[in-house]
């Protein structure tokens, strides 16, 4: 597949949190850049198959970040501007990227959003819920019509305050996609694998768990793949990473249109090398200036590093 011939395929829904991060790395700070869940997702699966984003920003949402997702062609009809102030998010991370440390979660227009989606977004083929409220990645789940594949995120947040909901979204999902330490929190389970289990005892065909800088990997109910995290020296800015996978994942499907074990597997390793690209700086900044070929050029690299001969 060349993608430099553009998005084809598909296309995605995507629902979830459009923000402005606050955010503090060993390696650095950004404060009300670009962010939130839906916004690394699009980005990431636009380079795949074209997007259709759905969410809300406040009056104070800047022109230019319209303008930079409209750039990377996202449909954005069904992105409102409600009055009020965009949602907000503030963390930090210590030598460990991989703990986000949450100091601010702010819903702000998040907090009386009702999705009402654009009639013609209603037959997407291909839906990821990423993170948000799941009371309302279930009001999109009501408004689509028959998709091929729905794939949801979630985290910490959600689990502890509206766990219910979560459990609802799983269990009307092809795909659950999260991290390690949410897998655990969700199914009470300190091993993974058997975290991996319990989860999709909860309704989905197959759960991916992403380790950050360690990887990944798939399971279903006769099926397990392992993915390496793509060996990066320097990282600045590990927000987003799990979106941006989630993005790359449920683009690279929608563009092969085969929802096949070798067709998830090839869509983990696209989330992977989509992820590692977004990791290399603050905000969007790396997505925004990433070309089709570097994407390929880091696919055939790991697939170079994981093969190896028989006994
Ligand atoms: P990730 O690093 O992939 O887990 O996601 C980071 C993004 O999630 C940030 O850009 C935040 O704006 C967004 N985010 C953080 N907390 C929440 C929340 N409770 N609901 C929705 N999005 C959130």
């Amino acid at each position: 597949m060349s993608l430099s011939e553009g998005p084809l395929g598909g296309p995605v829904l995507i629902v979830g949190s459009v923000a402005y991060d606050s955010v503090r790395t060993p390696f650095g700070e950004a404060t009300e850049v670009l962010g939130g869940a839906a916004s690394y997702a699009s980005v990431s699966a636009s380079f795949f198959s074209p997007v259709r984003l759905v969410g809300v920003v406040g009056e104070d949402f800047k022109y230019e970040h319209v303008a930079q997702l409209a750039h990377r062609d996202i449909d954005l009809a069904g992105l409102r501007r409600a009055p009020g102030k965009t949602f907000r998010w503030g963390g930090y991370y210590e030598y460990d990227l991989n703990q986000a440390h949450t100091t601010a979660t702010e819903l702000n227009v998040f907090q009386d959003f009702q999705p009402d989606l654009p009639d013609e977004y209603r037959d997407t083929p291909f839906v990821f819920l990423a993170n948000i409220d799941p009371a309302l990645q279930l009001s999109v789940l009501d408004q689509v019509r028959l998709p091929k594949i729905v794939a949801c995120d979630t985290m910490n947040f959600w689990i502890e305050g509206a766990r219910d909901k979560v459990l609802e979204v799983l269990a009307r999902c092809d795909i659950a996609l999260m991290n390690d330490a949410e897998a655990r929190q969700l199914s009470g389970e300190p091993n993974l694998i058997a975290a991996g289990r319990r989860i999709l005892d909860l309704g989905p065909g197959a759960v991916v768990i992403k380790k950050g800088e360690h990887g990944s990997f798939l399971m279903s109910r006769d099926s397990y793949f392992v993915a390496p995290g793509y060996p990066l020296e320097e990282v600045r800015d590990p927000t987003g990473a799990g979106d941006t996978f989630a993005g790359g994942f449920i683009g690279y499907l929608a563009r092969c249109g085969d929802t096949d074990d070798e067709a998830l597997r090839r869509a983990v390793i696209s989330g992977s090398v989509m992820a590692s690209f977004t990791v290399e700086d603050f905000s969007l900044s790396r997505l925004f200036r990433l070309s089709p070929e570097e994407i390929a050029e880091r696919y055939h690299e790991i697939t170079a590093m994981t093969r190896f001969s028989g006994l």
